[in-house]
């Protein structure tokens, strides 16, 4: 088969993590305790393809653009970073998109810092941009285009876009962007080396196109933007946008024909799809999961706010009856989010993030967190939460309130994960240099403590069956060797971080590159 266009990413992304999206979590940071190829197979494995090297489950990103390309009349096509050789003499461009290239964001850049050690997203990012294949298509006068959520890393790391020869980094919602670029390419025209898509030239609705083939684990897009407007949060730059259900149900059917039996609602905030303004309503919500069940076996939600999760319970009963209905329906015994604490201190919520809490008031934040996951733990939802350490103006006593705060949080079935601030969003123009304070220790050790409570327990709920059994086992001997190590080193651990501190690194934006880049829409010139 010939394609023009292939797009591709490394195998830390390539992947489905055996159908187990939390297991994508260990290819943010580096193997610990267990060889890399164990720690590679147990969180990527490779995926399966057809002859033509196209992958079964792509990234959804990916699946987007694809569909942007092929709707266009392009000849495009997803395929697996082991077959790209198979079109390195004849593709005229390789597009490349990544959660996080260079391992900047959270929570890779949290476990390089405490573990000293390049995670392997990284590391396989790099094999993949030095690898053969790509070469050789760039010497023969391929273009490489790279994309996606950590588009703006680049910026960062000028010297890799020279050195590896990237034509174009696009920044923002790509699928308007990338036919233009298709466009110059086919026609022998200059591309520009960094095109940023603003919220003016982001896609409208009838501008995003429906998927071709499936997505990693079924994920499917309810809704893009986010109407709380953390300051640190580049999501909240995009326009607001509901996917009316019938694209909803189109792209589920994609799936499902594909044989992917099981999927994941992403949202930035699932529980305010169809909402009046934060308030969630029970009508589009059960209408969404209505459509959705009608194909998937078992589903998860990507994310929900804390405060939604409040209000929707608060006003309408509605997260007990949305998880009766899901159980009731796929017979599954819990369903699974990510959420966002980010700081226990509400001096700081109020600098940082006003909205988050609404409909209720910012200062009341530490109990709308508690609330939100004694509801949860309630009604077997588990999330996975982030913690943001290093905010621009973090004071000692915002670390000691969230530390209080993860005291309050002890009894509720969670995962909690401190992260590096990353500057991003409003943000987006302070420096990208991690300072480490000795008070960031008492968080990370409270957060593994909790993970030490609970992960036993979810990894149970979480890996059941025998299939599963070889997993659990991994698991589990790997808690017991972090936990040696931890209370080995907990000691030491604050001498160590004072050390990291001194050491840590700074990067700042090369502003020769920035400033030659294009800065807007790929048409103007
Ligand atoms: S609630 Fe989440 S997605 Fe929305 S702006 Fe805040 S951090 Fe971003």
């Amino acid at each position: 088969m010939d394609f023009d266009f292939i797009l591709t990413t490394d195998r830390t992304m390539m992947t489905n993590h055996h159908g187990k999206e939390f297991l994508g979590f260990m290819t943010t940071s580096p193997a610990v305790g267990l060889p890399e190829r164990l720690w590679m197979w147990l969180c990527a494995p490779k995926m399966k393809t057809d002859k033509a090297g196209r992958v079964w489950q792509a990234p959804y990103g990916l699946r987007k653009i694809e569909a942007a390309l092929i709707d266009a009349g392009f000849k495009a096509a997803v395929v697996d970073p082991s077959e790209l050789k198979k079109y390195s003499k004849s593709v005229k461009a390789i597009l490349i998109g990544h959660h996080d290239f260079f391992a900047f964001c959270a929570p890779s850049s949290t476990w390089w810092v405490i573990t000293g050690k390049e995670p392997v997203n990284r590391k396989y990012f790099m094999k993949l941009m030095e690898s053969p294949a790509i070469r050789e298509a760039k010497k023969r006068g391929a273009k490489l285009i790279v994309g996606g959520p950590a588009a703006w890393q680049w910026l960062h790391m000028t010297e890799y876009w020279t050195k590896w020869g990237v034509d174009t980094v696009v920044d923002g919602e790509a699928e308007k962007v990338i036919v233009d670029l298709a466009q110059r390419i086919i026609e022998g025209r200059t591309l520009p080396k960094y095109v940023y898509v603003g919220p003016q030239e982001a896609p409208s609705i009838e501008e995003i196109p429906i998927i071709k083939h499936a997505s990693v684990n079924g994920l499917v897009e309810i809704m893009r933007g986010c109407p709380r407007g953390c300051k640190f949060c580049s999501v909240t730059l995009r326009p607001l946008r509901y996917i009316p259900l019938d694209v909803i149900e189109k792209e589920i059917s994609v799936n499902v024909r594909e044989g992917v039996r099981y999927g994941l609602l992403h949202s930035e905030d699932v529980l305010i799809y169809g909402a009046n303004g934060v308030h969630p309503r029970p009508k589009p919500l059960f209408k969404l999961h209505e459509i959705t069940l009608k194909y998937y076996r078992a589903i998860a939600w990507s994310h929900s706010s804390l405060s939604a999760i409040v209000c929707a319970e608060r006003e309408h009963k509605l997260v007990s009856k949305l998880t009766e209905y899901i159980f009731s329906k796929t017979g599954q015994k819990f369903l699974g989010l990510q959420t966002g604490i980010e700081t226990g201190s509400p001096r700081l919520a109020k600098e940082i993030m006003s909205a988050k809490a609404a409909p209720y008031k910012v200062e009341e934040w530490p109990d709308i967190v508690e609330e939100a996951f004694a509801i949860m733990h309630d009604n077997m939802i588990i999330p996975a939460a982030t913690l943001i350490l290093n905010v621009p103006n973090e004071t000692t006593d915002d670390i000691i309130k969230t530390a209080e705060l993860l005291e309050r949080l002890k009894p509720y079935r969670s995962l909690i994960v401190p992260m590096y601030f990353v500057p991003l969003g409003v943000l987006k123009d302070q420096s990208l240099q991690i300072r480490i304070k000795p008070e960031h220790v008492d968080i990370m050790w409270l957060c593994l403590e909790h993970a030490f409570r609970w992960v036993p327990v979810i990894s149970k709920m979480y890996l059941e069956g025998p299939f599963y059994f070889p997993l659990r086992v991994l698991i589990d001997a790997f808690l017991w060797w972090v936990r040696r190590q931890a209370e080995a080193l907990k000691p030491k651990l604050k001498a160590y971080i004072e050390k990291l501190a001194e050491e840590s690194r700074k990067w700042e934006p090369s502003s020769a590159l920035v400033q030659e880049a294009e800065i807007g829409s790929a048409t103007k010139p």
